[in-house]
């Protein structure tokens, strides 16, 4: 499979941002080794970029996963179009993965494979790469709908220009992210200079990493696919530090007694203080709840903390068979109007049975589902996030 990577234990472009921020990630990571975690996202982001890269056809994934390829190549022709200037065809790269290698002091960029000469000393996989002359346009796809930073301020897209350049000899990059369900693409220019400058950054952070310590930790929201964030130290302080504003553990009462103190001293911080719990506290929370929930179940079931034990809960119980429900209780004078009055069906789940139907997909199958659902759906009340402004769309 295209994802395989022959040096994991390497720094690599996908974690460029991480290290970037917390130079001692990466050491943390290989120390941390393999820990629990939830696949899912990136199993249906494996679905849209195996149809980009021909590795699966469109059929053989879900309906969800052909149409995000299909508006990914959608705006990776667009972007083709408008980069390539006349004359040549630009060549096609799908899905490499390069490393920078350190042989006899000097730097070189090959192609990522196992047994190569030298220190490897980072790696960066591409989704596409177009090279025209001297020229090259990366394009990165982002098939779900996490937040990634713009080209322009995106140290992975930085690193694999970098990557790039240097095992193409191009004197300028552009390179664009690609995510369409956030929007139209980004993108951002690397000219000689710009080159240059990101390979001197790209080495300056690598050295950092090498030599990182533990002391070089730096927590924040980078922190949320760290593999060392159960157990890391200076993620838990953080979390804990920060809190200190509103020291919950001084609070006595029942519960409902402490939801209001907590109520009444968050209303009576100041303005920096709240911007301090919404760019800190906030987004670290969850890492540091849900860290804590998988590494406290493990000590309980490890026996290790007295007075806890693992209870099961049952799982929801749901019909598996809706036509066979039907059919049973029609027999008992249940009309269809009022049976399916009361079922209800995902978007997702009626895009599914409509391509699988018609064989219909892409634009085709996303306009015959809009028919369908003309006039009976409900779009419930709009909420409202509290966001920085600049990053309004
Ligand atoms: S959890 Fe955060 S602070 Fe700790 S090593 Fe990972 S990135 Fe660094």
């Amino acid at each position: 499979m295209s994802y395989e990577n022959p040096f994991p234990d390497k720094p690599s472009a996908s974690k460029a941002f991480r290290i970037m921020e917390c130079h001692s990630s990466h050491k943390a990571e290989l120390a941390a080794g393999d820990v629990p975690e939830d696949t899912k996202d990136a199993d249906a982001g494996q679905d849209v970029h195996a149809v980009l890269s021909d590795d699966l056809s469109a059929d053989d994934v879900s309906a969800d996963a052909a149409q995000t390829a299909e508006m990914c190549q959608r705006d990776a022709d667009k972007l083709l179009a408008e980069w390539q200037v006349e004359g040549s065809i630009p060549d096609g790269l799908k899905e490499l993965r390069y490393a920078l290698v350190d042989i006899g002091h000097k730097i070189h960029v090959v192609t990522a494979r196992k047994g190569l000469l030298g220190n490897v000393l980072f790696t960066g996989q591409f989704d596409l790469l177009y090279i025209q002359g001297k020229r090259g346009l990366l394009i990165d796809f982002k098939a779900l709908h996490g937040k990634h930073p713009s080209a322009i301020e995106n140290p992975q897209l930085m690193s694999l220009a970098v990557l790039v350049a240097k095992k193409h000899g191009l004197e300028s990059v552009r390179v664009a992210l690609v995510q369409p369900w956030k929007g139209k693409p980004t993108v951002a220019d690397f000219g000689a200079d710009g080159l240059a400058l990101a390979e001197s950054l790209l080495l300056q952070v690598l050295a950092d990493e090498r030599n990182a310590s533990p002391d070089d930790r730096k927590a924040g929201e980078h922190c949320k696919y760290c593999k060392a964030r159960f157990t890391c130290q200076t993620l838990r302080d953080k979390t804990i530090q920060d809190l200190d504003l509103i020291r919950p553990e001084t609070i006595g009462g029942d519960a409902n007694h402490q939801a209001s103190v907590i109520f009444a001293r968050m209303a009576e911080l100041s303005i920096p203080q709240l911007i301090h719990i919404q760019e800190n506290v906030r987004q670290i929370m969850s890492v540091f709840l849900a860290s804590h929930a998988a590494v406290f179940k493990q000590a309980v079931e490890n026996g290790e903390v007295p007075g806890y034990a693992l209870k099961e809960k049952s799982g929801r119980r749901k019909v598996s068979d809706v036509g066979v429900a039907f059919a049973r209780a029609a027999v008992h004078g249940v009309t269809a109007e009022a049976f399916t009055n009361k079922c209800s069906i995902s978007l997702k789940g009626l895009n599914e049975v409509v391509k699988d139907a018609t064989k219909k997909k892409g634009k085709a199958l996303e306009v015959l589902t809009d028919e369908i659902l003309q006039g009976i759906t409900d779009t419930g009340k709009a909420t409202f996030e509290v966001v920085r402004v600049g990053s309004l769309e």
